[in-house]
């Protein structure tokens, strides 16, 4: 028995997304991913299954979500860099994005990159 709550704590609740030139955009990860559900409200996603494992430099966990708008279940994939280069420059420096999150359908079919976090 998994503490939906704390699924929800593995969860960032933002990702970046590079728009070349013009920045970052921050999309809220709280929604639901599967084509053609527009489900955006937090209430009615349900974390209930985790997966972590470690690949060469990668830590990665997999969310398992249930939306309760469309009755599906998507995989969130968050990936990150075991490794992160630090700028020696300056200590005080934030280290670099070093985390990406993918959607994934409930078979394991990538549903695409998300952004990073
Ligand atoms: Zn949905």
């Amino acid at each position: 028995m998994v503490d939906e709550e704390d699924l929800r704590d593995l969860i960032p609740s933002y990702a970046y997304i590079s728009l070349a030139r013009r920045g970052m955009e921050k999309i809220s990860l709280d929604q639901c991913f599967l084509k053609d559900c527009d489900n955006q409200d937090p209430k009615l996603l349900q974390p209930f299954k985790k997966e972590e494992y470690e690949e060469e430099k990668k830590e990665i966990k997999k969310i398992h979500i249930k939306c309760k708008k469309c009755h599906g279940i998507f995989i969130l994939k968050l990936e990150t860099l075991k490794y992160v280069a630090k700028s020696t420059k300056n200590e005080e420096e934030e280290p670099l994005s070093m985390g990406l999150v993918y959607a994934l359908d409930e078979n394991g079919n990538s549903l695409g990159h998300i952004g990073y976090f």
